[in-house]
Formats: structure tokens, sequence, C-alpha cells
């Protein structure tokens, strides 16, 4: 089987699917490895270096003309460049990458009606077995670390506590709002700052994670019982329970010299936790980094990829923060999609056994339809039968 590396073409995109380190391994297990000229380079990793690993460097026509195609954006998570990547599909094309497919159906769609089979990463089960495969963790966790560096970066004084012949300066606050991968990051890097962190999370599971870090678990008192889902995600909750979250967090926030908003809901709009009026208590200077922008943001006034100031607050939403350091970020892809990839060969790649809870929960498109239960519904489509109906 050839399978070819993409060259990201998604505005700002620095990553790459496979760094040279992880095309031996594949290689070696009998794949034909070709990379899209220049598909590394951004991330550190030149042609020579991917020629030297045993891979063949190819033209974007000849990449596109392998049997299985690897991207970090694909279907929906390419944005603006989907529809130049979905006209060149051929029948029959295996697509593995991030696809955005529970918010970009549509997109899916369209890459099924080409003929294209599609194996969305996003949705690689949360199992022990799978934590090898999971771009949700590994991207997010750099992210969560470079979203205290833009914090650390635009406030307008400094993190540790520093005691000086010239006085002394006391840390600064800094509250996490939203303790997963991301989250448990930033509240690491920020106490590496020497900042003083707390952080919140509707999940009680994660107050002794928060508190493990050495961060302080602000309790709210609210019942939580039932916010978790299966999966270890959080679930959707009404909106009175989301109102009085954001009355009882007022004082918490107001406090904060800066807030890292990263709490989400898988497939859903993220909840707003941090309103204008909250906004408008905190000090001038202060400042909001709001992970959760692309998906309709945690602090309102919050805007994908660009500096919001209210009341002297900067509200910085970024949206791709993981593409800040494609160094690691890919690194530590490549060995998702590489043992993803593998896994997927021993189940019998291009026909995956669907018994196989990773394959079953990650492909979304085979044979001309849509597969996926979830994608189907978000793409207005009926439930398909199961066996034997
Ligand atoms: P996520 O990105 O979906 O959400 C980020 C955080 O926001 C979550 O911790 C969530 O509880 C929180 N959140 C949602 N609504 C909130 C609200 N109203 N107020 C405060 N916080 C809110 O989550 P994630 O980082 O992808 O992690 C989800 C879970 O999966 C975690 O328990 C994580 O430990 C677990 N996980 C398990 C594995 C594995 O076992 N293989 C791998 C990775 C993550």
């Amino acid at each position: 089987m050839k399978v070819a590396v993409l060259k990201e073409t998604f505005p700002g995109e620095r990553r790459v699917a496979l760094v040279p380190a992880a095309v031996g391994p594949l290689v070696k297990s009998g794949l034909e490895v070709v990379v899209e000229s220049g598909a590394g380079l951004a991330a550190g990793s030149p042609d020579e270096a991917y020629r030297a690993a045993g891979a063949r460097i190819v033209s974007r026509d000849e990449a596109f003309a392998a049997d299985c195609l690897l991207a970090v954006r694909g279907c929906g998570a390419a944005g603006g460049s989907w529809p130049a990547d979905r006209d060149r599909l051929r029948h029959g094309v295996i697509l593995i990458g991030m696809c955005d497919p529970l918010s970009s159906a549509e997109a899916c769609r369209e890459a099924a009606d080409r003929g294209a089979t599609i194996f969305a990463l996003e949705l690689v089960p949360r199992i022990t077995r799978a934590q090898s495969m999971d771009v949700l963790s590994s991207q997010a966790n750099i992210a969560g670390y470079r979203a205290v560096l833009l914090a650390a970066n635009t406030l307008p004084r400094i993190l540790p506590m520093m005691t000086t012949a010239a006085g002394t300066v006391t840390p600064a606050k800094v509250l996490v709002l939203g303790a997963g991968v991301a989250g448990l990051q930033a509240i690491a890097t920020a106490k590496r700052l020497g900042a003083q962190v707390s952080a919140y999370d509707v999940r009680p599971a994660v107050k002794e994670q928060v508190q493990s870090l050495g961060a302080k678990f602000v309790e709210l008192p609210i019942e939580t019982g039932a916010a978790e889902a299966a999966g270890g995600y959080a679930k959707a909750m009404g909106e009175e329970f989301y109102a009085r979250q954001r009355e009882l967090l007022g004082k918490v926030v107001a406090e904060s010299d800066i807030v890292v908003c990263t709490a989400l809901i898988p497939g859903q709009k993220a909840p707003v936790l941090v309103t204008r009026e909250m906004v408008s208590r905190m000090k001038p200077g202060s400042v909001i980094v709001d992970m959760a922008a692309e998906r309709g943001g945690n602090c309102e006034g919050s805007q994908p990829d660009e500096t919001v100031v209210i009341d002297g607050v900067t509200i910085l939403g970024p949206t791709n923060l993981p593409a800040e350091a494609p160094i690691h970020t890919s690194q530590l892809y490549a060995k998702n999609v590489a043992t993803f990839l593998t896994h997927l060969v021993k189940c019998g790649l291009p026909d995956v056994s669907l018994d196989d809870e990773i394959c079953r929960d990650t492909l979304v498109a085979r044979g001309g339809e849509l597969v996926h239960p979830k994608v189907r519904e978000r793409a207005g489509l009926p439930p398909q039968p199961g066996p034997g109906q």
C-alpha cells in the first residue's frame, strides 16, 4: 500500500502528519511512503530528512494518487482549502486526519460522495489501548502550554513572586476554567512560571488532578454529579446551571490577572463561563485566553484569532495554538498517526473489521456513504439499518 503525507494548505497550519522519525518503522512494516515536497519544512523536517528515512518525495498530484492520504487537516478541518482537496480525492482513497466530523458533517459527506474512505482522528475513543493514537490529547497538551505563554507575554506584569532590594512583587493569579488535557497543562505551565494558580472544572473527578499539580481547586456550591458523560467528557448542562455557575465564578474571575478558558463539550457549542459583566469587574491589564473561541467561546466577546479589549481587559481567541509549536506537535501527531495506521493495517485495511472499537468509532465514510451514526445524524441522514435488519 502506498501512503502519502500531504502538505497542509490551511492558512497558518505549520504541522505535518508524519515526521521523518515515524517514516522508518512504516517503511519497515512494508508500506511505501511518499511525501509531498515541502510538507514538513515548517515543522523542521526538510525533504532530505524524509528521503533519508526511506520516503520518496513527490508532487501534490502524485501524493493524491496514493492509496492512503495522511493529513493534519482533512474535510471540514481544512477550512477553505477543502474544496480543492475534495476535488482531488480518487474513488476508493483512504483519508486519515483530523476532519471535524461532528461540526462539519457536510464536508465528510462530500468526501463520501467522491467514494473516499474517511477516518477522523478526533473520534479515537478515550480508552487505554488507544492512548497512543489520541490526537486530541497530544495536541491539546501543547496548546495548553502555549496558551499560558501567550497570556504571560501579553500581561503587563510578571508571573512569579520576586523579592528584590527595590521591593517585592506579588505573584500573578491565574485561573484555569476547564481542567481537561489542555487545562491541566495550562495549570502546570502557570505553576512553573511562578503564578498562584487555581482551576475549576464541572467534572468532580478533576479536583484531585488539579491539587496534585499544586493548584487550588475552586469549589462552587453547585450540584455537578451529573456533569460527566461516558468517556470522561463533560455533558452539556441546562442554561440554569450555567447561569448559577457564572454567578458563583464572578468573584474568582474578578480577582484573576489571567484567565485561561478551555471548557468544551464534544460536538457542541462551548459553554459561556465568563460574561461581559464579569470581564468588566477584572482589573485593567488582565488577560483572558479563550481556547474555546473557535467553538463559540467560553468568554463573551472573544473572537476567533482576534485580540479584543474590553474595559482594559485583553481577550485573545487563538484557534490553532498547536501550530505554534509545530516541531513537537508534529512529532506527537506523527506517533499518533503511525500507531493508528499500523492498527488499521492489522485490522485489514482497506476493509477494516468493525468489530474493533477503534476502527468502528473513527470510520466516518466508506463505500460512498457516511457510516458513522453521529455524523449521519449531524448531516441530517437517517440511521443505517443494523446487521440483520
Ligand atoms: P474537553 O476538551 O472536551 O473539555 C475540556 C474540559 O472542559 C473538560 O475537563 C470538561 O470537563 C471541562 N468543562 C466542560 N464544561 C465545563 C463547564 N461548564 N465548566 C467548567 N469546565 C467545563 O476535554 P478533554 O481535555 O479532551 O478531556 C476529557 C476527558 O477525557 C478528561 O477526563 C480526560 O482526562 C479524559 N481523557 C482520557 C484519555 C484516555 O483514557 N485515553 C485520554 C485523554 C483524555
